[in-house]
């Protein structure tokens, strides 16, 4: 197993990240078995002043894809145009369990999320946004 890319992430939140995305990578839309999906951060340097939402500087990839990213390198252009692609119930589901996320470390720039996220769901309770089945 690698060691995660995105410090303070508990191996359950990552198994819901990969359930968020149903098992699809994010960059080649195959299906693949949990243990063969990894998280990707999207470079920080770049990306961190424009977003606080931490769903969007992640990617759920595949291990190959993720190698791709890597050492081509995939630009984090494209890395946001996948983010901006998702669906509004994936975006949703990837924002809530980020969201909720015991916080080991605080980065100086996420000292507001937490409250936020409270705020947000006492308007809107997790799973108002689904439809059946
Ligand atoms: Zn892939
Ligand atoms: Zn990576």
């Amino acid at each position: 197993m690698q060691v995660s890319e995105y410090p303070g992430l508990t191996p359950v939140q990552e198994k819901n990240l990969k359930r968020a995305v149903e098992g699809n990578c994010e960059l080649c839309h195959e299906y693949f078995a949990f243990q063969f999906l990894e998280i990707h951060q999207i470079s920080r340097r770049l990306y961190r002043e424009m977003v606080r939402d931490p769903a969007a500087r992640i990617l759920v990839v595949c291990q190959l894809c993720h190698q791709h990213i890597h050492r081509l390198p995939v630009r984090v252009k494209d890395q946001r145009a996948i983010v901006s692609r998702r669906s509004f119930f994936v975006r949703q589901d990837l924002r809530r369990i980020l969201g909720y996320a015991p916080k080991p470390y605080s980065p100086p720039d996420d000292t507001d999320m937490s409250q936020m996220y409270e705020e947000y769901f006492y308007h809107f309770p997790p799973g108002s946004f689904r439809l059946g089945g």
